[in-house]
Formats: C-alpha cells, sequence, structure tokens
C-alpha cells in the first residue's frame, strides 16, 4: 500500500487492473491452501463467515418450491438462523445425523409436506465444545440423493475447525457443497471471509434475485425491467459492491506470515493438539481437599494414546468447562471472566453463540431458557445461574500462538482461586454473630455525578435522606451521545478524576480536574437549579433514551455545548451530561429506582437455610445501584490485613464507592475492629440517628473496585482477595445495601425528623 496505487476494481486505468490482478492472485491462493482445483470450485469473499451463510440462505430461499433446512445441534448460532427461511427445519444430534444419512430413513419430523429442495447444514467443529463432526457426511448426502429428484446441498461451517486444522478439500466428489471460513479466525488479520462454493453446486445460486453493482453484464432499467447476470464466475454473479481490495490483499501478506511463523496448518495442528491435552488433562485433575472435582468439562475426553499426535483427534484445541466448589455449588461465569481478566487471561463465557450445544452440555430444557429469559436473563447480562443451574460455560481456546505457558497459567489460575483447600465458608459463617461494638458514622459522600468522584459531606452537615438515596447522589449522569448508554468507571476509569462539588451557596455544581487540561479549561460549572431553560427540547419523534443497567430512565439532557464539550475533552469521548431532576421528573426517577430494585432482586438461601426449612429466606441486591451502599471500617480492616498477607497493598475506602462509611467509636483496638468484621452480613434493620434503613442484601462486586479512585490507575487488588475471601455462590460481596424506610417512622419522633430526614457524621449506629 505504500508504493502501490490499487483502484477500484471492474476499470480500465492501471490502478484498477493492478487491484483485479492482485485480487485473482488470492483467490487461487485460497484455492490453494485449502488444496482445492480452481477447476472444481470457486471463492466467494465475504465479510465472515456469517456473511457466506447468508449467501446460501439468500440462494435457498429463492429455489422454486421452497426448501427444506437440516442443521446440526451443535450448529452455530448463525446456521440456526437459516432455519427462519426454510419452509421446514430440523434440529438433528449425532445419533438422528447418522441415522438419516445411512438409512434411507426420513427426517425425524417428515410429516409436512417435503420442499424440492434439502439444505444439510452443520459445523466442522463445534464453537461449543471444540468436537469435530465428519468430513464424509457430504459424500454419504450426496449417496443418499442419488437416485431422487430432490436437490441435496451440504453446507460446512468450517469458521471454527479451519483456525487450527487442514481443511481439504482435494476431492471434489467429497466435499460439501458450499463451506465457509472467517480468515481472521486463522490469520488474526484481515477481517474477511470466505465461501467455497462446489462448482457442481453452483446452479444453488440461478434463482437468486438481487443483483448488486459488479455483477451485471447489463441491466435496462427506463421501460422494460431486464437484466443480465455474468456468468463466466459464479464469484462475479456473487460478489455484491465494490471487494474490500485493501483487505484481499492483505490476506496475502497474512498467508505468508502465518506460514513463516507457524509452519503448515498440520504443523499448527499437533502443536494445538498438544497443548489440548495439557490443558485438558491439568483441568481434569484439579481436585479439591475432599477429593471432589474442581472442574466439570463438557469437551469430550481426549482419547488415550501418544500426546499430540494431530491426526487422530476427534476435537479441536478447545476446552469448554464450568467450575464448583466441594460442595457442588457453581462458579457464577461474570464473577469468573472479571477475576480472570484481572490476570490478563482472554478467555469467552456464556453461552458463546451456540444455543444447541450450550442447552445439550447444560441439559437446559426449552422450558428452562424460557422462564429464564422471562426472570431477566438475556446473552452477555450477569445472571449466570439461575434455577440452580449454569446458564453458560466457560471456554478456553487455543491456536497457534498459544504457548506451554498460556496453558500452565489457566490451570493455576482456577486451582489457585477456586480449588478449596478448606470447607467453604458460608453464609452463616461469614457473618457469625458477634458482640456488636458501638458503632457510628464515620463518613458521608455523596456522587452527585454517576460513576465521578465523591462528595464528602462536611462534619456537623444534616443531609437529607430521600426513598431514593441520599440527596444529590447520582442527580446526574453522562450518557454517550450516539448510544445514549450511561458511562460507566469500568470502561472509562478516568471518569474517577473529575471531582464535583456541591456549592450550595452559589447554586451551582463545580466540577473540575486536575490532570490532563490547561487549567482555563479544567473546570465548568452547572447551575443546581433545574429551570428549564438549562435543557435540551427533545427533537425527534424517538430520542436516545439513556439507559442505565439496560432500563430506560426519563432524565433532561443539558444543552450548554460548554458543560457537555468539557465531559468529552477530558474522558475523549463524545458525551452529554444529563439530569434525574425533582419534581414531576423525579417521581418518574424514583419509580424508576423502585422498579429497579425489585427487578435486580433475588432470593438468596445460604447452604444451611435450605436444609433447614425454617430458616428466613435472605435477600441480596444484584444490581450495581442501591438508594445507600454502606460499608464497615471494620471489615475493610479485615480486608487489608488479608491483602497485606498475600504481599499486596492496602486499598482506601474511597474504592468501594459507598455513602456511609460505618466505624467502632472508641478504642476498642485492632482486636476488637477485627471482631466486628463483616458482622453487617446479618443485618436486617438499622438505625442511623433518628432513621430507620432496612439492608437489601449484600452489595455484589465487580473490578471497578481495582480502580484507584485518585489516580484512575487499575490494579487487580482488592478485587483478587475479595475473590479468594468474601465469594459466595459464586459471587463476590462487599458492603450492604440499604434503603430509607420512610414509613415507619417511630410516632415519638418530631415531625422534622418525619418531613425531612437526614443523618450526618457522628450519628450513632444500631443493627439490628
Ligand atoms: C466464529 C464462528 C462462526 C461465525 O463466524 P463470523 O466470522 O463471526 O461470521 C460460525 N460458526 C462457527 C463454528 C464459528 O466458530
Amino acid at each position: 500500500m505504500t508504493v502501490n496505487l490499487f483502484g477500484n476494481p471492474h476499470s480500465a486505468s492501471a490502478s484498477s487492473q493492478l487491484s483485479m490482478q492482485r485480487i485473482e492472485s488470492v483467490r487461487l491462493r485460497v484455492l490453494q491452501f485449502f488444496g482445492a482445483d480452481p477447476n472444481e470450485f470457486d471463492v466467494v469473499f465475504v465479510a465472515n463467515a456469517t456473511a457466506g451463510i447468508k449467501l446460501v440462505a439468500e440462494a435457498m430461499r429463492c429455489a422454486p418450491g421452497e426448501f427444506d433446512f437440516a442443521y446440526h445441534q451443535a450448529s452455530h448460532t448463525s446456521l440456526v438462523g437459516v432455519r427462519e427461511e426454510a419452509r421446514n427445519s430440523f434440529c438433528l444430534d449425532d445419533g438422528q445425523v447418522q441415522a438419516w444419512l445411512e438409512a434411507s430413513g426420513a427426517l425425524p419430523d417428515a410429516a409436512q409436506r417435503a420442499s424440492d429442495t434439502l439444505l444439510f447444514a452443520y459445523p466442522a467443529q463445534s464453537n461449543m465444545d471444540g468436537r469435530k463432526y465428519p468430513l464424509t457426511w457430504p459424500l454419504d448426502l450426496r449417496r443418499r440423493t442419488s437416485g431422487s429428484c430432490r436437490h441435496m446441498y451440504s453446507l460446512l461451517d468450517a469458521a471454527a475447525y479451519a483456525a487450527s486444522s487442514p481443511l481439504d478439500l482435494g476431492r471434489a466428489d467429497t466435499a460439501p457443497d458450499f463451506t465457509v471460513v472467517s480468515f481472521y479466525k486463522i490469520f488474526g488479520f484481515p477481517d474477511l471471509g470466505a465461501l467455497i462454493v462446489r462448482r457442481q453446486a453452483e446452479e444453488a445460486f440461478d434463482h437468486r434475485r438481487y443483483f448488486g453493482g459488479g455483477t451485471v453484464d447489463m441491466v435496462v432499467c427506463v421501460q422494460e425491467q431486464w437484466h443480465v447476470p455474468k456468468r463466466q464466475f459464479l464469484h462475479e454473479r456473487l460478489e455484491d459492491g465494490t471487494l474490500p481490495v485493501h483487505s484481499i490483499i492483505a490476506l496475502d501478506a497474512a498467508l505468508d506470515t502465518h506460514k513463516r511463523l507457524f509452519g503448515t496448518m498440520a504443523q499448527v495442528r499437533s502443536h494445538t493438539s498438544f497443548l489440548w491435552h495439557r490443558l485438558y488433562r491439568g483441568l481434569e485433575s484439579l481436585t479439591h481437599f475432599d477429593g471432589s472435582a474442581v472442574c466439570v468439562l463438557y469437551t469430550p475426553k481426549p482419547a488415550a494414546g501418544p500426546q499430540g499426535n494431530g491426526n487422530s483427534v476427534n476435537c479441536g484445541p478447545v476446552v469448554t468447562f464450568n467450575i464448583r466448589n466441594h460442595l457442588g455449588a457453581w462458579v457464577g461465569l461474570a464473577e469468573f471472566e472479571k477475576l480472570s481478566s484481572l490476570k490478563k487471561i482472554h478467555i469467552r463465557t456464556g453461552g458463546v453463540c451456540n444455543p444447541g450445544g450450550v442447552a445439550a452440555a447444560l441439559s437446559l430444557q426449552p422450558w428452562e431458557m424460557k422462564q429464564n429469559f422471562s426472570a431477566g436473563f438475556r446473552c452477555g447480562t450477569e445472571n449466570d445461574i439461575m434455577g440452580g443451574k449454569p446458564t453458560g460455560v466457560i471456554r478456553a481456546s487455543l491456536g497457534a500462538m498459544s504457548t506451554m505457558a498460556d496453558v500452565d497459567g489457566l490451570i493455576g489460575f482456577v486451582d489457585e482461586f477456586y480449588r478449596d483447600v478448606v470447607p467453604v465458608q458460608t453464609a452463616e459463617q461469614l457473618g457469625i454473630c458477634r458482640k456488636q461494638a458501638n458503632l457510628y458514622v464515620s463518613g458521608i459522600t455523596v456522587y452527585p455525578i454517576k460513576s465521578c468522584a465523591g462528595f464528602e459531606v462536611p462534619e456537623g452537615v444534616r443531609w437529607e435522606v430521600r426513598p431514593e438515596g441520599l440527596a444529590w447522589d447520582r442527580e446526574w449522569c453522562l450518557v454517550h451521545r450516539g448510544s445514549g448508554h450511561a458511562l460507566s468507571q469500568k470502561q472509562h476509569p478516568r471518569m474517577a478524576l473529575i471531582l464535583p462539588v456541591l456549592d450550595f451557596g452559589r447554586g451551582e455544581l463545580r466540577v473540575s480536574v486536575e490532570v490532563g487540561l490547561p487549567e482555563s479549561r479544567a473546570k465548568v460549572s452547572v447551575p443546581l437549579s433545574n429551570n428549564p431553560s438549562h435543557f435540551c427540547r427533545p427533537r425527534s419523534a424517538k430520542p436516545i433514551v439513556p439507559r442505565v443497567c439496560g432500563e430506560e430512565i426519563a432524565p433532561q439532557t443539558y444543552a450548554s455545548p460548554e458543560i457537555n464539550d468539557f465531559f468529552s475533552q477530558v474522558l475523549g469521548v463524545p458525551c452529554q451530561l444529563v439530569r434525574f431532576t425533582p419534581g414531576g421528573q423525579g417521581k418518574k426517577t424514583m419509580r424508576y429506582a423502585k422498579a429497579h430494585l425489585q427487578k435486580h432482586q433475588v432470593v438468596y438461601k445460604s447452604p444451611e437455610a435450605s436444609s433447614d426449612q425454617e430458616a428466613p429466606k435472605r435477600r441480596i441486591l444484584l444490581s450495581n445501584e442501591s438508594p445507600v451502599l454502606a460499608i464497615s471500617a471494620a471489615s475493610l480492616g479485615a480486608l487489608n490485613c488479608r491483602i497485606r498477607e498475600r504481599g499486596g497493598q492496602a486499598v482506601s475506602a474511597t474504592a468501594f464507592r459507598a455513602n456511609i462509611l460505618i466505624a467502632p467509636s472508641g478504642s476498642g483496638g485492632a482486636e476488637q475492629a477485627e471482631q466486628q468484621a463483616y458482622a453487617e452480613d446479618d443485618w436486617s434493620v438499622v438505625r442511623i440517628g433518628k432513621q430507620r434503613f432496612k439492608t437489601l442484601g449484600a452489595c455484589r462486586r465487580c473490578h471497578m473496585v481495582c480502580i484507584d479512585q485518585t489516580t484512575a490507575e487499575r490494579s487487580d487488588e482488592p478485587f483478587v482477595t475479595l475473590a479468594k475471601t468474601r465469594r459466595l455462590d459464586g459471587k463476590v460481596y462487599f458492603g450492604i445495601h440499604m434503603a430509607h424506610e420512610s414509613l415507619s417512622l417511630p410516632a415519638e419522633d418530631g415531625s422534622v425528623d418525619a418531613q425531612f430526614p437526614t443523618i450526618r457524621v457522628g450519628d450513632v449506629v444500631q443493627p439490628a
């Protein structure tokens, strides 16, 4: 690209011709890479494997007499989606595929009228557990078809398989009719895929209706509607519009580089297969102190035999598993993912785009999946254990570039954090009733702008408590200008450096940053009054509604470019300040807060409780926002002891972004403080000064606690130590959520406290 000019293909200029030549030579190289004869196969460049699948689906949809679709249960979501275009579709497991292909039996559910065309699709390697499927199935299908007047086509999804195994299309008579691959999965770059078509099956595209630029020899529009598709090569008819010229040229370089670094795909296969055996055996052999297994593996066990004998393996270099503690309780996927990312391990968790494979591995029934969906489960969210079952898997994939150290690192990580060497602490044991010391409020902090620095309530100031939380807490938030998503420190650690100060004297929120901007531009002030003139009027019929944790909320957006530009510059993200104004809008905010609370509250039973019918249910709030969050200085002290024991640096209370810091009063000494650690786990009602709060459960933590609130730098403490010492039911907890109980004010209290409830630093704390 630095020495050539590559023009848009399809014209006579030298630059255009150069692009065409390069593209055609890469096309040939791709065929050679898969051992395919250009007389027998054609390559259609597409964006990714999914786009290749869609081209096939589009052709099938147009087949006269419609089409039926049979797909293997282990198919990727992108393959499963083809069924929506088919008249009849069949999801088959291994046995059903074998039976159907071998015997001349009909498809399981053939009561319906069969279509004239049938497409059979399956993955060469499952992206769920790495299992490989027979590459002989296309031939079996072809044998089965002979003599029938139905058209039957095979579609092989080789996206996962080709990444670490040689895909050999050397024999056209046994090869699939359509094969899709994603090049970035093999080479890392470029972001490109291919649909490889067996020329004998080209006729399948004859009924395709759409045509795009570059695919036609002539088009007539005026008065008559007539066009002639290009005829010579299939790819000419299917590559709509301008090809990704530079990506295709980059593929040439990728092929060279991959070969230089890793040799042949057969070598890649032996290397990854050796590592795979090591990873599998390592995870399989981890046991808790009582001998029970740490990992439940879903990937098939490697056959006994010489390690690394690449040719005999029936499985790609993927190990899929879940983790249990010695009592059999599952480790939450979200927590596993947070901890592994802190430890710089790149690993996938969840449904991994393989609905059938995951449901089969976890024996999730359709009703359970639907029930989980109604209960709030969505792909990519934190509700990962529902009804006592995991909703997804942990998947470790190896590639040409993986090393023995990577493998040992993962095994060591699971060993260090998830292997129980002593019985796990249960809810009761973590919060054994201790003698209560005298407690008091040693600090109150509000966070006027969500995810930005806190504002410490000065000593002696009475601070209002509202049903939705402390006054001015999270009154504002920053939202991305395009998506409307609320910005969070998790993605933008620099938010910690934005310091808001509530100045009631001047009626403004003064916001400043200490680093990164020239002094003149390092501050901005936002009026505390919510005069409508400060806000944008909704312009479009469907304004972008900010979302917090996936919930829509009803806020007002500031109009001032000065305000919005300040935040955008500090964070380097186009964003806007929005406010949840009190008054009419405030009610909505409150309602939102309440709805949010109800939605995210789950009933948690401690292991003891489930064995004891009488034990009360314990509530734990999953949301990261609750009316009020309190932490205990004694618990923080205990946590810091553990961190120091492990050679780490103590963390400050600010990391937990609590509203209320509760500390033992008097000079009880370290020993007394130690005894008080985690006493808050048992509280159900707390009096603070004259106010009553109901506790809503422990606060589930994420790795945001690892951001130093004064420097915005990330480390792996305190999350790593919390994960080792405060993990309960697969989740990590620190601090308690509380809500003010406005309805239950004791009658003897003065009306002022009832109408205007407040707390202040120094108030006595009395748990019940
Ligand atoms: C990744 C993958 C796909 C989808 O590939 P894209 O490049 O995302 O379109 C399909 N099938 C399998 C087996 C995969 O591993």
